[in-house]
């Protein structure tokens, strides 16, 4: 039966359908970008899946298996009498339930949340969809109809779909005849969008975007004068290598991003990379990046995270999360294994001593990027900082080992600089260190505007040494596994008995004896005055100006940690 029906899209994808063809006009032709490399991630997991099921290959009515004859390539053509762009892949193909839940609904988790921060201001609007990602979806940037074509590999060829939608609410799916394996995607341009009707400049275009792409995306070939052949000749006008398996120095920066983009399924610039091949006991080759932004689902658990797995050039997992730790979730990219077998799953992937060298190496590599990029361009890693910092700072305490190269690369709020941005590095911080200073002062709290005036500072103004303000909720957590920076311990100011040591002169000690002896009587009268209020009274030699302060014992949770607890009912 071919049973046609008409299906509403999710809320969701209305929104964005909205959203996007508003606020992408001014770069609409990455649509095209986006169909090819959802046609090469097919390919992808064609290969894939052919590994264990080679008839899917013969199943295409194209031939041998690769590698050889009926190749996986992408072909672009465009009619300008019918106004439309088509797309032909020969990948995995979608069968009509995928169809429908793939090009109906959006899976990402927490996408209402994201929708829901959208303002309407295009210009924001614009950035976040990119944070988002636009994905095929943004077929409707340039077409008023879009009709898509497929059939999953390994289904008989009478069980193809059509699916077709004007972008505006609803599509319809129709079971159909599709002899050919994959998915071919006709674009309807919409009237003002004419001049997309053009191989020259889908050319261009492909080269700009895809050149990077490992599989062949093919346009029929120009003939000029009267000998053209009768049947149509496809060329590839891409590279066709997969960028990583090149050597460094062939790949142009612009390369470099437009893989990000593909990879990542990002639309903004990377700020870094570092592309690495290992040779030796082991072998692989990883290209990592360092995001430009935070993607609207940092922070939610499920959220998408880990790098692209290829063993031996051949695709085989998204979001491999065993290369790298938790704290470095942002990090996007690809690595190949040499050693891996090609049918690792997710389950032999958790441990082993290959994953678990790999995992430092990389882990490293990812810390080695970011220390180049806070040395080379500081600007940019102050960016860096305010979209990532608070989930570095998770470091210390998952990464006991590197965690002295990870506390090099925290930021903070200091009394060096009163605006209260997170800039001051450890290693500032120690260049401006006193004479007879051998400890690095901290005072944490709610706010900036709460701790920078407050009187445990008093005693630090009044000598010139610099504390750091922390204030970020995750900082008396990451302060409880950061003990020590260059052989040099952690002080919270606002515990128990101040020692300054050598900081301190003779005389002072002397006075601060004199003055806690005389007032004993004090001490003791406010002690049965406050009762089991406090733990104890002291003569402070913190303060200058103020009379009273309230410290923390030694031992004792810190005042963020207990608010923590409380609001979680412990
Ligand atoms: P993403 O690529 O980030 O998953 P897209 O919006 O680009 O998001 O695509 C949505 C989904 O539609 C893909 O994940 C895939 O399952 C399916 N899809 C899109 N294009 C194709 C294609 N050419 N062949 C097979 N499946 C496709
Ligand atoms: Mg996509």
């Amino acid at each position: 039966q071919t049973h046609k029906e008409t299906l509403g899209f999710q809320t969701e994808v209305k929104q964005l359908l909205q959203l996007m063809i508003h606020s992408l006009y001014s770069n609409k032709e990455i649509f095209l970008r986006e169909l090819i490399s959802n046609a090469a991630d097919a390919a992808d997991k064609l290969r894939f899946e052919a590994l264990t099921q080679p008839e899917l290959l013969e199943a295409a009515g194209q031939g041998p298996a690769l590698p050889g004859g009926g190749e996986l390539r992408i072909q672009v053509s465009v009619d300008p009498q019918a106004h439309t762009v088509t797309i032909d892949d020969n990948g995995i193909g979608m069968s009509r339930d995928e169809a429908i839940a793939h090009l109906g609904t959006i899976a990402k988790s927490g996408t209402g949340d994201f929708l829901r921060q959208l303002s309407g201001d295009q210009k924001k609007d614009s950035q976040l969809i990119g944070q988002f990602g636009v994905g095929f979806y943004s077929a409707f940037i340039v077409a008023d109809q879009v009709d898509v074509y497929s059939r999953r590999a390994g289904l008989p060829a009478s069980e193809g779909v059509h699916w077709s939608s004007r972008g505006e609410g609803e599509f319809d799916v129709e079971t159909v005849d599709k002899p050919e394996r994959g998915t071919r995607i006709v674009l309807h341009l919409k009237d003002d969008q004419q001049d997309f009707a053009d191989a020259w400049r889908l050319r261009s275009i492909i080269k700009k975007y895809s050149d990077h792409i490992g599989l062949p995306i093919q346009m029929v070939k120009e003939h000029h004068g009267e000998d053209a052949p009768a049947e149509i000749e496809w060329e590839t006008v891409n590279r066709a290598s997969a960028l990583w398996t090149r050597p460094r120095s062939e790949i142009t920066d612009a390369e470099y991003q437009e893989f990000y983009k593909h990879a990542a399924h990002d639309h903004q610039d990377p700020l870094a990379w570092s592309h690495n091949k290992v040779e030796g006991k082991l072998e692989y080759t990883s290209l990592l990046y360092v995001p430009g932004h935070a993607p609207f689902d940092l922070y939610h658990r499920d959220a998408p995270k880990g790098l692209k797995l290829y063993v031996q050039r051949v695709f085989v997992m998204d979001q491999a999360e065993q290369f790298l730790p938790l704290y470095l979730r942002f990090i996007k990219g690809v690595v190949d294994s040499n050693d891996l077998s090609l049918n690792v799953s997710r389950e032999i992937l958790q441990s082993g001593p290959v994953i678990d060298s790999m995992k430092s190496a990389l882990t490293k590599r990812s810390l080695d990027m970011l220390e180049k990029l806070a040395t080379d361009k500081p600007e940019v890693y102050a960016g860096f900082w305010k979209q990532f910092g608070q989930v570095l700072k998770e470091g210390p305490a998952e990464d006991f080992n590197n965690r002295e190269k990870i506390a090099g690369l925290l930021r903070f709020a200091s009394t060096h600089d009163a605006s209260g941005e997170q800039s001051v590095s450890l290693a500032d911080y120690l260049g401006r260190m006193i004479e007879g200073q051998d400890k690095i002062y901290f005072l944490t709290g709610d706010s900036h505007t709460q701790v920078k005036d407050s009187p445990h500072l008093e005693v630090f103004r009044k000598k010139g040494i610099e504390v750091l303000l922390l204030t970020d909720r995750i900082d008396e957590w990451l302060m409880g596994y950061l003990t020590e920076f260059d052989g040099k311990s952690f002080v919270d100011v606002a515990r128990g008995d101040l020692d300054l040591g050598a900081l301190e002169s003779a005389e002072d000690k002397q006075a601060q004896e004199e003055a806690a002896k005389e007032k004993q009587g004090l001490v003791e009268r406010l002690k049965t005055a406050l009762g089991d209020e406090v733990a104890d009274v002291r003569v402070s030699h913190r303060l200058t100006d103020s009379p009273a302060i309230l410290a923390i014992g030694e031992q004792d949770l810190g005042l963020q940690m207990r608010q923590i607890l409380e609001a979680s009912g412990q």
